[in-house]
């Protein structure tokens, strides 16, 4: 499991986390929803170990690790931006995060090869990541970030450069993909109907704090205030 007890981050007066309180159990898909600013990335990179707290902490299972770097923790990240190496072909960009961590060249490309296959992309090995299309892409990045194995895997919007189309078909193959690798997954989304689509549960932030957290259909059912109504209510 993920706790995040009394998180706050500050920069200088701004306070873009102001004591949130989250657990995630684990093999959950938990999505963070919010409207911009409200402070998911800052709290997606202090899970991730890319932003330290101001105060308050975060646990992966029994381990405090908020003062522990990224490569420390059992975190994966995914991003918005798929950050691809355009000079290693898609099996080297895939086992890339596994050569860090000290697995053998032939273990490496089992993995990375079986990666490829629970992303649909096995044919896509030997190819370059420059001649992939935007869901190509992600699909390699989500792989790159699965090889090693993360207790947590963390994504940030990781399909909102895609066309409306492709991200609807994304999100399914994203839901799909967790029931398969039994990972907990963290997805941080601004989109309404992404979190719905994905999500066991949702937390909907406003100021840096979680508001609500609970299934998709309690909070919708059940918004706790007004804020959580409106917010439900904008079509975005
Ligand atoms: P979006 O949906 O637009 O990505 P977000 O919910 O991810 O928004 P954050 O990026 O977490 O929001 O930002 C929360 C607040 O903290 C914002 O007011 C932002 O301007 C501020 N902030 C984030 N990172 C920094 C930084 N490195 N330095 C200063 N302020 C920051
Ligand atoms: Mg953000």
């Amino acid at each position: 499991s993920v706790t995040l007890s009394g998180l706050r981050k500050e920069y200088g007066d701004l306070t873009a986390v102001d004591g949130l309180e989250l657990s995630i159990d684990d093999g959950e898909l938990l999505c963070l929803l919010g409207p911009s600013g409200c402070g998911k990335s800052t709290t997606l990179r202090m899970l991730g170990g890319l932003e330290t707290p101001t105060d308050g902490d975060v646990h992966i299972g029994d381990d405090r690790v908020t003062d522990q770097p990224p490569y420390e923790r059992e975190t994966s990240m995914v991003f918005q931006s798929w950050a691809l190496f355009p000079h290693k072909s898609v099996l080297e960009n895939v086992a890339f995060g596994l050569k860090m961590d000290g697995v053998d060249e032939s273990e490496r490309d089992e993995r990375a090869r079986e990666m490829l296959e629970v992303v649909e992309m096995s044919g896509f090995a030997d190819h370059d990541p420059t001649d992939l299309s935007g869901g190509q892409k992600q699909r390699v990045a989500l792989a790159r970030s699965l090889a090693i194995e993360p207790d947590v895997l963390l994504l940030d919007e990781p399909l909102s450069n895609l066309d409306k189309r492709l991200r609807e078909q994304m999100q399914l193959e994203l839901r799909s993909i967790h029931d398969e690798v039994e990972t907990t997954f963290v997805h941080v989304t601004h989109d309404q109907n992404e979190a719905f689509t994905l999500a066991d549960r949702i937390g909907i932030m406003n100021d840096g704090q979680i508001e609500q957290v609970g299934a998709p259909r309690e909070v919708y059912d059940d918004p706790v205030s007004l804020f959580i109504e409106e917010f439900l209510g904008d079509t975005n």
